[in-house]
């Protein structure tokens, strides 16, 4: 069957899936969105829908017929839908692994029939709490116990990774596998917990800027924008098949500081409150210290890697304003 798309995006109205979709059809290129929009929203590829190259699908990935007709409709499938959010992964344990685990697994399998390239996205969260930063792919990686919730998404994301490197092994399906380390930028909703918008969100608002445990765990944020930019480049990469490879800035930030800059950047006077844990998220919950990046295999293969500074990507965020709805 002749492909009339270049790209199948899952997830393709999520946060960065949307991003993604928008530099395609500025490249030129013709995409098929498949989004159940679970966490995407259609506002976010608002200005793509009317455009004759884009085509938009609303169906699940756990759905095989759906995924087999939107992979044979397309040259090649950047899989991008999952369950995303800690809020999430903690109040909807089995949608998220199922999600997760057997969205993946009908992906590859639609691809393998027709021979087709994948991009899986997975996520720092495999790293776990591993202690010897900056991160390596080949490195171990150390998850906590089953009974605490939270590395489910982690474990779910693990076995992602490993059956595309499988289907690349046995059957010599072209993957390319990437490790998403905090990336964040303009449209990134805070609904789902995640830190950027809702300190932007609440600085912008006056309300109480909330730093989590003691606010000494790091993080390294990405511009959305620049990860796309290592999608698109290692997608076109021959020596990427068959890797996994982090996409990351290595710029490391505490998340106290990450507050104090967003209210010295947007001029507010919110004031920063200490939110223990144990307020802050279900029992049982583990957060992780640090998570820096090792991009040399990233620079080895494309030459290019997030750089955007955090001070940059919150002036860019604060511009854009976080929308009402995705607060
Ligand atoms: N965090 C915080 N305040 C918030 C939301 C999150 O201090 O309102 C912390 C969270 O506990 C974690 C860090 O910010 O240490 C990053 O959280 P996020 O959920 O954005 O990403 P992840 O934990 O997956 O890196």
């Amino acid at each position: 069957m002749l492909a009339r798309y270049d790209y199948l995006v899952t997830g393709g109205a999520g946060f960065i899936g949307s991003h993604l979709c928008e530099r395609l059809i500025a490249e030129g290129k013709s995409v098929c969105v498949l989004d159940d929009l679970s966490t995407g929203h259609l506002s976010n590829i608002q200005g793509l829908l009317q455009q004759e190259s884009f085509h938009f699908i609303e169906g699940s990935v756990l759905s095989v017929e759906t995924v087999n007709d939107c992979v044979n409709k397309c040259s090649e499938v950047i899989h991008l839908a999952a369950a995303v959010g800690v809020d999430n992964v903690i109040n909807k344990p089995v949608e998220t692994i199922e999600t997760n685990v057997n969205g993946t697994e009908n992906i590859l399998k639609a691809a393998r029939n027709g021979n087709k390239k994948v991009f899986i996205a997975s996520t720092s969260e495999v790293y776990g709490k591993g202690w010897k930063v900056p991160f390596k792919e080949d490195g171990d990686i150390v998850l906590g116990p089953t009974s605490r919730n939270r590395w489910s998404y982690a474990c779910s994301k693990a076995l992602d990774e490993f059956l595309a490197l499988a289907y690349n092994h046995s059957y010599g399906l072209p993957v390319v596998i990437c490790r998403f380390f905090n990336t964040v930028g303009p449209r990134q909703s805070g609904r789902y917990g995640m830190v950027l918008p809702r300190f932007i969100n609440q600085a912008l608002t006056g309300k109480p800027v909330t730093v989590f445990g003691n606010g000494t765990q790091t993080r390294c944020f990405s511009l959305v924008s620049e990860v796309v930019d290592c999608v698109l480049a290692l997608m076109d990469t021959p020596k990427a098949v068959g890797r996994v490879v982090n996409v990351g800035s290595t710029e490391e930030i505490t998340i106290l500081e990450l507050a104090r800059r967003v209210r010295e950047i947007s001029g507010s006077s919110s004031e920063i409150i200490i939110v223990p844990y144990e307020e802050a998220y279900p029992a049982g919950f583990e957060d992780m210290q640090r998570r820096v990046p090792d991009v040399s295999r990233l620079m080895d293969l494309i030459g290019i890697r997030p750089e955007a500074d955090t001070a940059t990507i919150i002036r860019k965020v604060i511009e854009y304003g976080i929308p009402e709805g995705a607060r």
